[in-house]
């Protein structure tokens, strides 16, 4: 079937040229996205004869729209079958990220917490043994051939035995299933000691950190007991970054990550921020806007902006990030990097949250301390603050069947389908985009949400209009840099076959 969905202004008059299409102005252009993803960026005369469906069929044009699939005459139904087959090929595998909360004990105390940490001394909240193996026999149980297990809390490194044990346990169970394990750990460093870090390094865990920035503002937002958790991690990612090369391991591939919280007081620094990240030899910051869980909801008042005012930031640090690229510096941006890989490669990076449907349950699940299994890690995060909508099992009694089959992680797949998303259906940026269920549950009261009045709707469309000005403009630097943002970077190092 080939439709016209253009915006109510941009109708055709005639619907017998064009495929099925969505339409949007960047810039002096008209950007146009077909069924399959594919794009032009057309000039108004252009797009005024595709409207009107007078583009001589031996024109450049002509061949351009062909080649975007928007010609109905010359419509490819196998090619959008494929290409979107391609684009959805992360259905076919089952849940690969499975999140293990192993306390939510943690020696910072951040103002944003998602994770609604707990003291050190509330050791009833560290995973026991007999937890961790269920938990593990149960992600091995997904029929995903490859399986990451990604330890989060709380502080991870202040259950460290558990860790240990799961690694062990896991690479065991793993021997007879032969799939290809991953283990990353998310942790403020604070912890850390040459024998755990050597311990993580021999066992090729991967090792993400936070860091908000300069000094200043990570100290302000982030608190150590008796120091500074700014000078705790960065000295510990040069330590990290040196032991990788002394392992003969490539800097440039193997290196530690850093993510971001962007508060209120972020959005004045764009350059400072980014800055601080190469001051710490780091080669990406994903640009996060703080959310709507855990203490950040409590302390909402002196966090949250606008998200015109996000953008703004966003503008800045990626204008300055693309800058750095021009002289020479490798820098990146994650959101971009996810987008323009969907956008410029045709394939999907299979970030969980910007997918459709999202990965809640079927992409992802997630499993607290103490047994209980969640969609995802903030549906985990929701429990934390009494709300249990996104609960879906437990460790003890639950068979891997029985959660994927659950009502909730069906309804949140119905729910972040974009097809199915009155206000996606119809967005130039269908094919590129997702939405969050649990976000939508929390700020709208509902998992199918509004999501025209949603904050991370703004937060996908503003970062999409960024980078889609950017390639209208077409300078060659910036589209080199582009390029490089989709190149999935070598990780073997990290997968472990046993
Ligand atoms: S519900 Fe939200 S957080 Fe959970 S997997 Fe989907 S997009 Fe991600
Ligand atoms: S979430 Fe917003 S930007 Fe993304 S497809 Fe839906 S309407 Fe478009």
């Amino acid at each position: 079937m080939t439709l016209v969905q253009l915006s109510r202004l941009d109708r055709p008059a005639s619907t017998k040229f064009a495929a099925e299409c969505k339409v949007r102005p960047i810039l002096d252009k008209m950007l146009v996205t077909s069924l399959d993803g594919a794009f032009v960026l057309l000039t108004q005369d252009e797009f005024r004869a595709f409207k009107s469906g007078e583009v001589p069929a031996e024109s450049e044009l002509y061949q351009r729209l062909c080649a975007a699939n928007l010609v109905r005459a010359a419509f490819d139904v196998k090619r959008a079958a494929r290409l979107t087959s391609e684009r959805k090929g992360f259905l076919r595998a089952g849940p690969n990220l499975h999140v293990f909360v192993v306390t939510l004990r943690c020696n910072e105390t951040c103002v944003y917490c998602h994770a609604s940490r707990a003291n050190m001394d509330a050791v009833h909240t560290d995973m026991k043994k007999d937890i961790a193996e269920k938990t593990v026999d149960l992600a091995l149980a997904s029929t995903s051939p490859f399986i990451t297990i990604e330890f989060q809390g709380g502080e991870p490194l202040a259950n460290f035995s558990i860790v240990q044990h799961i690694i062990d346990y896991a690479k065991r169970q793993n021997a007879a299933l032969g799939k290809t394990l991953e283990f990353t750990l998310v942790s403020n460093l604070g912890l850390m000691t040459e024998e755990k870090m050597a311990y993580l390094l021999d066992q090729r865990v991967q090792i993400c950190t936070s860091i908000d920035g300069p000094q200043v503002l990570h100290d302000k937002q982030r608190k150590l007991a008796g120091g500074s958790a700014h000078e705790t991690a960065a000295r510990w990612i040069k330590r990290i970054n040196e032991a990788y090369i002394e392992r003969g391991l490539d800097p440039t591939l193997y290196h530690i990550e850093a993510l971001l919280t962007t508060t209120r007081d972020t959005l004045k620094l764009p350059r400072e921020v980014v800055d601080s990240y190469r001051s710490l030899g780091c080669r990406a910051l994903f640009l996060r806007p703080v959310d709507p869980f855990g203490f950040a909801s409590r302390a909402e008042s002196h966090l949250e902006y606008p998200r015109e005012e996000y953008l703004k930031f966003y503008r800045s640090a990626v204008d300055y990030m693309l800058e750095l690229n021009r002289n020479g510096t490798e820098i990146l941006e994650r959101f971009a990097a996810i987008f323009l890989t969907k956008i410029l490669t045709g394939t999907d990076p299979n970030y969980l949250d910007i997918r459709s449907p999202c990965g809640a349950g079927i992409g992802q699940v997630a499993y607290n301390y103490d047994g209980k299994i969640f969609t995802c890690d903030e549906g985990r995060m929701l429990h934390e603050m009494g709300d249990d909508t996104f609960l879906i099992g437990d460790v003890e009694t639950s068979k891997y069947r029985e959660l994927m089959a659950h009502p909730t992680v069906r309804a949140l797949a119905v729910a972040s389908n974009l097809d199915g998303q009155p206000d996606c259906v119809n967005c130039t940026y269908q094919t590129y985009c997702g939405v969050c269920p649990v976000h939508s549950h929390r700020t709208q009261g509902s998992v199918f949400g509004r999501i025209r009045d949603s904050a991370l709707c703004a937060v996908h469309k503003g970062i999409q209009d960024y980078l889609f000005e950017k390639i209208a403009e077409n300078d060659p630097d910036t589209m080199r840099t582009f390029g490089k943002w989709t190149t999935i970077r070598e990780r073997s190092h990290y997968l472990q076959n046993c």
